[in-house]
């Protein structure tokens, strides 16, 4: 074949990707061993599953290994496996490309991210290789192929790739050690000591074995004994470097916090430690190993469609899934980890799968004791699930109100609020302290802590010293709408119509005092136009001129968090314009609307406009109304 050998360009990303590993200041190199292996793990897992398929010859598990060696006068560390191999195109294609990982898409979307994140954080795979090695080369046999290709490569200038010699299928992989360098010591990824340490810290669990023929001295025989000086001579050993054992497999008492929290970041991409890990092993209608973790940040994509939900799914130790969703309920779904279960057959298809009663009896399981570990981490590390709900609360109230409320009696305990207390409180909690009289269970929306505690709406309340629950996320005052109450505490909006605060006398004295200024108040309604439903005096402000509240079902702060949504628009609060009958406006309005009319209605323009203001919605005529204001000044 002509022009077999000629340098081929790496596409444009990956020679980035490329640049910064060979440049790249990361302190962990070691972690491209880790990388390497795990691709060969991989790859033998891919033949595995092909040959269950049937096509092409069988291969047995118990043949499949990854063997190391090392060559310090080389200054080559080879890394092997019987794996599935590469055809020439694949070689081209996963080699020469950097995959279509999400992780690199991403980078290029946030230039700033810093090099070293990135690394940590999504794991780059055979490219890390080139943190360590001058040069790269790889040759392999694809199973089922008639060739092997070697693809060979100093980095950022290509790659080459050229037909070579193997037997069997599976990949060699040859690094060329860089040179020490002042800072770095790369001689120690030659050292049998060395290797053997990064196997144990990070592929232990790996489930094929990771071999190497390690040299040992040994007695010789006849010497050391009966008065014969001893002499040593030289034997190699092949060890086996890893213990097999997965990690869930393992005893809860053989591991640290640190064991788990570094095979979360190794299998699930992320660089910061988790909230919380959930270890379990469960006996009875379900047998079956679960680990969970509970991540600190969001991943990146967790709120837009390509966030997919879902936990690895194992028979027996051998991955089936790589993402069952069904094992998750969407208020969890930032749940990560993997289940594996001696229950489910090896083979079980995707739809068979959906339907398994024993999926369902596990994730029903699994359920519970997320639930369960959240409780008791509320309980015992406050901090630590105040940081979580910050995180992930908006998923679980959500699960709240996507269905329709069913979900309550799983969730409420859960849920976290701000509070006019100051930090932030559970329902039993704020409940717990409700005073001897109070029936509801005060809230109060707004977009922030200092926006809400400015409305003027909660100065009643306030007034009686009840707590007010701030809800400042969008979902908020829907999910509590769906809950309805809390221990048959009902949930009361301090702009709803009737606070359930005023005695029988101070209902009557107002109810007289709107009566005698009804025209009035038609009159301003007419004026506002159908904007608000009525105009009345206030019993809820004790200070402030006026505010908007709501009649009905549907809260002006509702009404903001819909309009904003497609196909929201004709979202509409019924508005109610309350101006406070013990502020000097009152009397201002009632004089002006015996002398002028025109006054009146202009005045009762700016005053609704600026309880829009207050409310943190847009008004209609900014213009207007500032020219209002102006000749107001100007008078
Ligand atoms: P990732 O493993 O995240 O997909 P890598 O850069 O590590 O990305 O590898 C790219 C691709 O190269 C892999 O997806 C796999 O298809 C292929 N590959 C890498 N190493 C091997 C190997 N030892 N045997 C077979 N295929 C491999």
């Amino acid at each position: 074949m002509s022009g077999q050998n000629e340098t081929k360009e790496f596409k444009a990303e990956s020679k980035r990707l490329l640049e910064m590993m060979i440049n790249s200041i990361y302190t962990h190199k070691e972690i491209f061993l880790r990388e390497l292996i795990s691709n060969a793990s991989d790859a033998m897992d891919k033949l595995y599953f092909k040959s269950m398929s049937g096509e092409g010859e069988s291969v047995s598990r118990t043949d499949m290994a990854i063997t190391i060696s090392a060559d310090k006068d080389a200054r080559t560390l080879v890394i092997t496996d019987n794996g599935i191999g590469m055809t020439r195109d694949e070689l081209e294609n996963n080699l020469g490309t950097i995959a279509q990982s999400g992780s690199f898409a991403f980078k290029n979307e946030n230039e700033k991210t810093e090099d070293v994140d990135i690394i940590g954080q999504f794991g780059v795979g055979f490219y890390s290789a080139f943190m360590v090695a001058k040069r790269v080369t790889v040759v392999s046999k694809a199973y089922g192929g008639d060739s092997a290709y070697k693809w060979e490569s100093e980095g950022v200038d290509g790659y080459t790739i050229s037909n070579a010699e193997k037997d069997s299928h599976g990949t060699i992989i040859t690094l060329e050690i860089k040179d020490n360098t002042e800072d770095e010591n790369y001689d120690e990824f030659l050292t049998p000591y060395k290797i053997k340490e990064l196997i144990k810290r990070y592929s232990d669990y790996i489930r094929y074995p990771i071999k190497m023929d390690v040299e040992h001295e040994k007695l010789k025989e006849g010497t050391g004994e009966n008065g014969v000086e001893p002499e040593y001579e030289k034997e190699i050993v092949t060890e086996t470097l890893n213990s097999m054992i997965p990690i869930w497999k393992k005893a809860k008492s053989e591991l640290k916090d640190e064991d788990y929290n570094q095979f979360y970041k190794e299998k699930f991409y992320d660089y910061t430690d988790p909230i919380l890990h959930i270890h379990s092993k469960t006996e009875g209608t379900a047998t079956y190993s679960a680990l969970l973790y509970i991540p600190s940040q969001a991943p990146y994509d967790y709120y837009s469609k390509s966030f997919e939900k879902g936990l690895q799914l194992y028979s027996s130790g051998v991955m089936i899934m790589e993402k069952c969703g069904d094992l998750l309920p969407d208020y969890f779904s930032f749940v990560k980890g993997l289940v594996d279960s001696e229950d489910l057959s090896l083979n079980i298809s995707r739809e068979m799968l959906q339907h398994d009663r024993q999926l369902k009896i596990i994730a029903k399981s699994i359920e519970k004791s997320i639930k369960n570990e959240l409780k008791k981490l509320q309980k015992n590390d406050r901090e630590k699930y105040e940081k979580f709900f910050e995180t992930f609360g908006t998923q679980i109230k959500y699960g709240i109100y996507e269905s329709y409320g069913m979900n309550k009696a799983e969730l409420q305990d859960l849920l976290m609020f701000k509070t006019s207390n100051g930090g932030m409180t559970t329902l039993e909690e704020y409940v717990s302290r409700m005073k001897e009289e109070q029936k509801y269970i005060y809230f109060a929306s707004g977009s922030s802590v200092t926006r809400i505690e400015s409305l003027p709406q909660t100065e009643q309340v306030r007034d009686k010293g009840y707590e007010i629950l701030y809800l400042t996320d969008h979902v908020d005052e829907f999910c509590l709408q769906m809950m309805h109450d809390f221990d048959g505490k009902e949930y009361k909006s301090v702009s709803a119509d009737d606070l359930g605060l005023e005695t029988e006398a101070e209902k009557e004295e107002i109810k007289k005092e709107q009566e005698s200024s009804q025209p009035l108040f038609d009159f301003m309604t007419e004026k506002l136009g159908g904007k608000v439903k009525a105009v009345k005096l206030s019993q809820r402000l004790k200070n402030h001129p006026v505010c908007i509240t709501s009649e009905g079902n549907l809260s002006v702060e509702m009404e903001k968090v819909l309009s904003a949504m497609p196909n929201g628009e004709g979202a509409k609060a019924e508005k109610v314009l309350e101006i406070n009958p013990n502020h000097a406006i009152y009397d201002k309005l009632k004089s002006l609307y015996e002398s002028d009319k025109d006054k009146a209605a202009d005045y009762t323009d700016i005053l609704y406009s600026q309880a829009l203001l207050i409310e943190g919605m847009p008004i209609e005529n900014p213009v207007e109304f500032s020219n209002k204001i102006c000749e107001i000044m100007a008078e």
